[in-house]
């Protein structure tokens, strides 16, 4: 009733139409679920980094409420990750790619809060430090885009695929997300999950070959870009630099079409410049947002 009576005084007083566009998203907010993390060297994570100083690279699921509905985008490490690195991480990756212990799962955290039953999850991705907690949430739909549920199809030990200790499941109820030919800031393709303007997802192929990015306007009118693993750290978009290249060959699919996406981001921020690139890993900026139980709005 009180939004209904905000927005009729907008109107009233001839307010624009971005205003408008901010008060429809007053019910919009997010939080970061921060289920594990891994120390490594900077220069591993960001070409350029340098090889002395050390960050922490975190494994999020990101919980997002509009309105009376709540989803998450990418499960984080879930409660059967050890399980699953036993069985799908080849041996000769595991001193590069590991996390530390402990592990709190999404679904713990989440049914500690008391959240309802997640009802569906956007993947960005099906690499193993995102779909590990898929198997906590048998009552959500999982959607992902057409390219990479034939990843999924394939799924098999090793990197730079998904792992079928993860994806394999017969309780994962998988959907394939269709983008429409809506162009959406520098993406020529988009999804307007609740037709608002508040969550778009667009393609961000590449990385994998169905990678896929998320905005999300909340409450304050503030933007976010939650752009998964196409950079690793935000500094990256400063210049433009990929991922330190030994990695970046072993992890990105397409490495032509990962520095294209890169150049779409940096095109992005600088149109945008208000706009917060979160991505997947990036411990600096998710810290300075801070973590669930609390929300940004
Ligand atoms: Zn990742």
């Amino acid at each position: 009733m009180m939004f209904k009576r905000c927005l009729l005084s907008l109107v009233l007083a001839g307010a624009s139409w971005s205003a408008l566009a901010d008060a429809a998203h007053a019910d919009v907010e997010f939080a970061i679920i921060k289920t594990g993390k891994t120390t490594a060297l900077k220069g591993m994570m960001v070409s350029g980094g340098g090889f002395t100083t050390k960050v922490d690279g975190n494994f999020s699921a990101i919980l997002v409420k509009h309105g009376q509905a709540t989803f998450l985008f990418d499960s984080g490490l879930g409660s059967k990750v050890a399980e699953q690195y036993q069985q799908d991480m080849p041996w000769w990756a595991r001193a590069f790619f590991k996390y530390e212990n402990p592990v709190v799962p999404a679904r713990v955290q989440l049914d500690k809060a008391g959240i309802p039953p997640i009802e569906r999850i956007f993947l960005s991705h099906a690499h193993w430090d995102h779909a590990s907690g898929l198997g906590d949430f048998p009552e959500a739909v999982v959607w992902a885009a057409p390219e990479e549920l034939k990843v999924i199809e394939h799924a098999a030990p090793g990197l730079g695929g998904s792992w079928p200790s993860q994806v394999s499941l017969k309780s994962i109820r998988w959907q394939s997300l269709e983008f429409k030919p809506q162009p959406h800031k520098v993406f020529d393709r988009s999804i307007d999950v609740f037709a608002d303007g508040s969550v778009v997802l667009v393609p961000m192929f590449g990385h994998t070959p169905g990678s896929i990015g998320m905005f999300v306007t909340v409450a304050s009118g503030k933007r976010f870009f939650f752009c998964g693993d196409a950079v690793w750290r935000a500094d990256a978009l400063k210049d433009g630099s990929p991922k330190f290249w030994p990695a970046s060959l072993i992890v990105d699919k397409d490495r032509e079409q990962t520095q294209h996406t890169i150049e779409q981001m940096r095109e992005l921020v600088k149109l945008d410049p208000g706009l917060v690139v979160v991505p997947a890993h990036d411990d600096t900026v998710q810290s300075a947002l801070g973590y669930f139980p609390s929300w940004i709005k």
